[in-house]
């Protein structure tokens, strides 16, 4: 899908937006900010010791390309659980589905479930900033959520609910092999990487599942609720710039 100047102009914009906002690397900005977002501290290559990683990432199969497709109908036709009762669509996810980088939210929410895309509304907003800020296009990457229909008032999807659908998510997840993963938020980073403490001490550490180090930040939507807190931002860019140190993206 090529972009036409003005669809560049408006990614440029939002990704010098985004690293304005985080306080990040080159940007102009304040001395007091410099200070505070440790004067650009270089991300580190490096997973922790010990990490369990798999060493290569076997091309996919055009079996495998069948299988992603036949999961997308299946969940825009499950009713393996009760959430299915209140969706208007399901959400399988969307973008490449061969990315070396994929990003795992919560669920849908009232835009999601109405055009059956992820991360459409305010916080899929910022998220598609973020992503243009680490210098992938948005169909570069993959993205999808914990469960793929919307739990009723946005509420946090049941335990059952989450192993219910976990069966599509990680089928996605073998079958598109990325080689990093970024839960957005507790609901994905209990679930791949859990742990007993809050996201602020979970966030920024790489963990790793069936191979794949996972990364957890903040959900978009935190950032979204706690808009001039410029700390925040700052930390999901840090967080963020481990993944892109780790892909070689910087
Ligand atoms: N929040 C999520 O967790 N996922 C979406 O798709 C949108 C908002």
């Amino acid at each position: 899908m090529k972009k036409n100047a003005a669809e560049i102009r408006e990614d440029l914009k939002a990704h010098l937006d985004f690293l304005t906002e985080a306080g990040a690397g080159f940007v102009f900005r304040r001395p007091e900010d410099q200070a505070r977002a440790g004067a650009g501290a270089p991300a580190s290559r490096s997973l922790p010791p010990g990490l369990p990683i798999l060493a290569d990432r076997p091309p996919q199969t055009a079996d495998e390309k069948k299988l992603l497709e036949e999961i997308d109908r299946r969940v825009l036709a499950c009713a393996l659980c009760d959430l299915h009762r209140f969706r208007t669509k399901a959400v399988p996810g969307e973008g490449d589905r061969e990315a070396e980088l994929m990003f795992i939210g919560e669920g849908p929410g009232r835009d999601e479930d109405l055009q059956g895309r992820p991360f459409v509304g305010r916080a899929g907003q910022l998220l598609r900033k973020i992503i243009a800020a680490m210098t992938y296009r948005e169909d570069e990457v993959y993205i999808t959520n914990m469960v793929k229909c919307r739990p009723p008032e946005n509420r946090v999807p049941h335990h059952e609910e989450i192993e219910t659908c976990s069966r599509y998510l990680i089928r996605q997840i073998e079958l598109i092999r990325p080689k990093v993963i970024v839960t957005l938020g507790r609901t994905p980073t209990d679930y791949f990487v859990p742990g007993r403490e809050g996201m602020t001490a979970r966030r920024g550490h790489f963990g790793s599942y069936l191979g794949i180090p996972v990364m957890p930040t903040f959900h978009p939507s935190y950032l979204v609720r706690n808009e001039g807190n410029r700390e925040l931002k700052r930390m999901v860019w840090e967080d963020m710039q481990k993944v892109m140190a780790f892909l070689g993206r910087k």
